[in-house]
């Protein structure tokens, strides 16, 4: 749900640069674990179901140390309630599991999202199940919701979800829409506002240049989303952040089943680094700001990551396994990254 081919061209990456920028994002690209050496990096938004095993390798390799998994669509509409509740089960079960074999703190927020609110029959069937899986352990919000074509009913399951996040106290992951970003981000606050939301207990996700000020001056935490070849650019979230710093604004990959980049982060930070980016800022808005914004929902424990999580492979989850047959499990007790 997070592209729109038409982007490419509202929004050039670094890869349409200047030449000295266009061999800086080279650099970044191939190199960027020269200048993250001892980062350890919080991705709030990316949803692993679509990705491979190679990608959490990588993302434990380079410093990613815990995850949010937002609940979207699949890129097709889903036909009936049982599969809303296969996945959700899916993103506190085996995905988390499987996370954890790469030593990687897997957390998820749980919601409707805003493409199949225009569902309404179904829509009704997933909201009954909601409170359930709300409540479940690693559940860390109610995401990623909001409004896509900006309908009606995007607006009453908005609406109904801000309610729900309201009475169990739980932070808000907001998908801003691709077309009227604008319009779309101020009406998604001014609801959340109306809804009696504490503002800094919900994230107003996809930011961009139009909307990032509106969103830091009425106290909302601001995620941007580095998407390659659309969305933000890493130069222009360089930009960002020297011209906003680092209050409440973090950064994202929110990668999925599209062209998307899971390293991200990483690549951004490294990007921050070359271009002068002090330390504190770096870690802030890679790391830090999303686990204070999340951990207000009471389910997130920093120590259950910080030092690396503990990797055994010959662990099972329903007596599925991540190895193939003749594989040999990697039982790692005191690491902290895989090597
Ligand atoms: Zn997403």
């Amino acid at each position: 749900m997070c592209q729109n081919p038409n982007e490419a061209k509202l929004n050039p990456s670094h890869f349409e640069g200047s030449n000295e920028e266009q061999q800086t994002a080279q650099e970044v690209e191939g190199g960027f674990a020269a200048y993250t050496q001892g980062m350890k990096f919080f991705d709030p938004h990316v949803h692993m179901t679509s990705r491979t095993t190679d990608d959490y390798q990588a993302l434990a390799d380079a410093g990613v140390v815990a995850i949010i998994e937002p609940a979207f669509w699949l890129g097709q509409p889903r036909t009936g309630l049982a599969s809303f509740k296969d996945y959700f089960a899916s993103l506190v079960g085996w995905e988390r599991f499987r996370s954890s074999q790469f030593g990687i703190k897997h957390y998820c927020t749980i919601g409707l999202n805003s493409r199949e609110a225009n569902n309404e029959a179904l829509a009704e069937e997933v909201m009954d199940i909601l409170p359930l899986f709300l409540q479940k352990e690693g559940v860390v919000g109610v995401g990623e919701i909001g409004f896509d074509d900006q309908t009606a009913a995007e607006e009453k399951y908005y609406r109904a979800q801000l309610e729900l996040a309201k009475e169990m106290g739980l932070p808000v992951q907001v998908h801003t829409p691709h077309r009227d970003k604008k319009k779309g981000t101020e009406r998604s606050m001014a609801i959340a506002l109306e809804h009696g939301l504490a503002p800094n207990m919900v994230v107003i996700d996809h930011n961009n240049e139009e909307t990032v000020k509106s969103v830091l001056d009425q106290g909302f935490y601001a995620a941007f989303t580095i998407y390659p070849f659309t969305k933000m650019g890493n130069e222009r979230m360089v930009e960002i952040v020297k011209h906003y710093g680092s209050e409440r604004i973090m950064v994202n990959s929110a990668a999925d089943w599209g062209i998307s980049d899971p390293l991200a982060i990483p690549k951004t930070a490294a990007l921050m680094k070359i271009k002068g980016i002090s330390s504190v800022d770096i870690q802030k808005v890679t790391y830090q700001n999303a686990l204070d914004s999340f951990a207000q929902s009471g389910q997130i424990n920093e120590k259950d990551f910080i030092h690396g999580l503990e990797i055994d492979q010959s662990l099972k989850f329903n007596g599925n396994t991540v190895l193939r047959g003749g594989q040999a499990p990697r039982v790692d007790k005191n690491s902290i990254f895989i090597r």
